[in-house]
C-alpha cells in the first residue's frame, strides 16, 4: 500500500454526501446549521456537514413511520436482495469508504479496509437471515387448540452509533432492521458522520426504498433524540456507546416501554496463564489491545499475567509495541493512528499518569505523540495496581497495563471486579482450566487463545453494565422482531 496523495484525499471528501438523508431526499438542516468534521491526525477541518435540530429529527421519524407498513410487506427475498446489493456495492466502493473513514476517524487505512469488509459482512449475514425468519405451529397441551407463533417486525427503530467503528456499528443495526422489515432513523456519532452518509448513498443505490433508512447527523444528540424516544412512535432503540449515555436512554425508553438493545462499555480482562504459548498470547494481546488503536469496547483493558512469566511476556509485548509505526492513517506502513479527538487523547494521558502515580512502571511509551494530531504512543505499563483508575475505567487508547497474578482464583476475582461484562480473553493450553475459567468469568463473550471474537455470524454483546441483547449471529435479527401468538380454538 502506498501513501495517499493530497489530491485523492480532497477528492474523496468533496465527493462525500454532507447533507441529511430523510425520506429518500438529501437536504440541509431546516435551520441551515452545519457542524465541523475534523481530521484527528492533523486537527484540521475536513469539511462541514448539515447539523440537524429537533425538527429534522421529527421529519426523519415521521418518514420512517410512514414507510413502515409498506416495507413490512416487502417480500423477504426482496429485502434480502437489497442487502446483498448493498454488500456488493460496499466491496465495489471499498477504496473510497476506507479512505473516508480513515480521514474522519484516524484509524490506519489497513484497519479501515478491515472494517469495510467486516461491516459489509453484516449485510451479507443478514441478507441470508432474511429468508429464514420462521415461526411455529403447535398443539395446545389439552388438545383443544392450536398455537401459531409468527415473527413480525418491531416497527420503526431508532439507531444510535459511536465513532470508533463508523460503518460496522451501522451495518450491524441496519442489516437486521432491514432483514426484519423495520424502517429506521440512524444517528451516527457527530465526530464521524461521513462514513454513514456514504453508506446511506450506497443503500439508496442498492434499491432501499425512500423512508426506510433515514440519517440524522446532529451536534445536539440529546435534544434531538430524547423527544423521539419519548414519543413512542419508534418501537425500538438500538444503541452502541457509553454506559453512562446508555443508562440515560434506558430511562427515556421506559416511558413508552420501547424494546432496547444496548451495546455499552467494556473493561476486558486478558489472562495469560503460565502454561500458555507466550508468543501466541503476545499476538493475541496485540490484537485485543491494538485493534483500532485501542479504541474498542472489546479492547483488553487489564492484562493479567502469571508472575512466573510476566517479565518475559512484558519484554516480548514491549518489543512488538515498540515496532509499531504511529502516524496519519493514510501514510504507508502506519499501524497506529491518532486518538479520535483532543478529549480522548487527554483522557488516555490522564489515566496513564494516574497509574504511574499509583505505582505502575512504564516499560515503553507513556506519552502523547508529537505534532498537531491527537496522538498517543503505544504504551506498556507493568505492576498496575487495583487502585489505578484504569483498573475500572475504559482506556480507549494504545495502552497495555500489566498486572502479575499468582492463582487462578485470584485472577478470576480480579477479572470479575468490574461492573462491566462484555468480553474477556484467556490464554492457556490446559483445556479443563480454559473451560473452567471461561465459565467463571462474567462476560457475554470469551476469547480462548485468541484476541478477537467479534464476527457477524456470532452473537456479540455483554452482561452486567455492558448491555442488553445481542447483535449478529442468529439472534441479532430477533432484536428487531416481535413474537406473535395466534391461538386457534379447535373444539
Ligand atoms: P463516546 O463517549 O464513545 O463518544 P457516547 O455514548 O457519548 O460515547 O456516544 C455514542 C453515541 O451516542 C454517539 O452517537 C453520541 O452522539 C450519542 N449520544 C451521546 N449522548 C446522547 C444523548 N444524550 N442522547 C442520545 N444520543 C447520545
Amino acid at each position: 500500500m502506498t501513501s495517499v496523495t493530497q489530491d485523492r484525499e480532497t477528492a474523496v471528501v468533496e465527493a462525500a454526501p454532507k447533507r441529511l438523508y430523510i425520506n429518500g431526499q438529501w437536504r440541509d438542516a431546516r435551520s441551515g446549521e452545519t457542524l465541523e468534521v475534523l481530521d484527528p491526525s492533523t486537527g484540521q477541518l475536513l469539511c462541514r456537514v448539515a447539523d440537524a435540530s429537533e425538527e429534522d429529527g421529527w421529519d426523519a421519524l415521521r418518514a420512517a413511520e410512514a414507510a413502515q407498513k409498506e416495507f413490512a410487506a416487502v417480500p423477504p427475498r426482496q429485502r434480502a436482495d437489497m442487502l446483498m446489493r448493498a454488500f456488493e456495492l460496499m466491496h465495489q466502493r471499498k477504496d473510497d469508504l476506507a479512505l473516508l473513514m480513515t480521514l474522519e476517524m484516524g484509524k490506519p487505512l489497513a484497519d479501515a479496509y478491515g472494517e469495510v469488509n467486516y461491516a459489509a459482512e453484516f449485510f451479507r449475514h443478514f441478507a441470508e437471515e432474511t429468508t429464514r425468519i420462521n415461526g411455529n405451529y403447535q398443539t395446545a397441551p389439552a388438545g383443544n387448540a392450536r398455537f401459531i407463533v409468527r415473527k413480525e417486525p418491531v416497527g420503526p427503530s431508532l439507531l444510535i452509533t459511536p465513532w470508533n467503528f463508523p460503518l460496522a456499528m451501522g451495518t450491524r443495526k441496519l442489516g437486521p432492521a432491514i432483514a426484519a422489515g423495520c424502517t429506521s432513523v440512524l444517528k451516527p456519532a457527530e465526530l464521524t458522520p461521513l462514513s454513514m452518509l456514504a453508506l446511506a448513498q450506497l443503500m439508496e443505490d442498492a434499491g432501499v426504498p425512500a423512508g426506510v433508512v433515514n440519517i440524522v447527523v446532529t451536534s445536539t444528540a440529546g435534544t434531538v433524540m430524547e423527544p423521539l424516544i419519548r414519543s413512542g412512535i419508534a418501537r425500538k432503540l438500538s444503541f452502541t456507546g457509553s454506559t453512562a449515555v446508555g443508562k440515560k436512554l434506558l430511562e427515556q425508553c421506559a416511558e413508552k416501554v420501547l424494546r432496547t438493545s444496548m451495546e455499552l462499555g467494556g473493561n476486558a480482562g486478558f489472562v495469560v496463564f503460565d502454561d500458555a504459548d507466550l508468543d501466541q498470547a503476545v499476538e493475541g494481546a496485540m490484537l485485543a489491545k491494538m485493534r483500532n488503536s485501542g479504541e474498542a469496547c472489546t479492547a483488553a483493558n487489564r492484562i493479567f499475567v502469571h508472575r512466573s512469566v510476566i517479565d518475559s511476556f512484558a519484554e516480548k509485548l514491549a518489543a512488538r509495541m515498540g515496532e509499531l509505526k504511529l502516524g496519519r492513517g493514510v501514510e504507508d506502513g502506519v499501524q497506529v493512528g491518532p486518538m479520535v479527538d483532543a478529549k480522548q487523547q487527554a483522557k488516555v494521558k490522564e489515566l496513564v499518569d494516574d497509574a504511574v502515580g499509583a505505582g505502575a512502571q512504564v516499560v515503553i511509551g507513556g506519552n502523547t505523540g508529537t505534532g498537531s494530531g491527537f496522538f498517543y504512543q503505544p504504551t506498556v505499563l507493568k505492576e498496575v495496581p487495583p487502585s489505578a483508575r484504569m483498573w475500572r475505567e475504559e482506556i480507549f487508547g494504545p495502552v497495555a497495563p500489566l498486572t502479575p497474578f499468582d492463582t487462578e482464583d485470584e485472577v478470576i476475582d480480579w477479572v470479575n471486579d468490574t461492573e462491566y461484562g462484555l468480553v474477556n480473553y484467556v490464554f492457556t493450553h490446559d483445556l479443563t482450566r480454559a473451560l473452567r475459567v471461561a465459565e467463571s468469568v462474567e462476560s457475554g463473550m470469551v476469547g480462548l487463545n485468541q484476541g478477537a471474537v467479534s464476527n457477524p455470524a456470532a452473537p456479540f454483546g455483554g452482561i452486567k453494565e455492558s448491555g442488553l441483547g445481542r447483535e449478529g449471529g442468529d439472534t441479532g435479527i430477533d432484536e428487531f422482531l416481535e413474537t406473535k401468538l395466534i391461538g386457534i380454538a379447535m373444539s
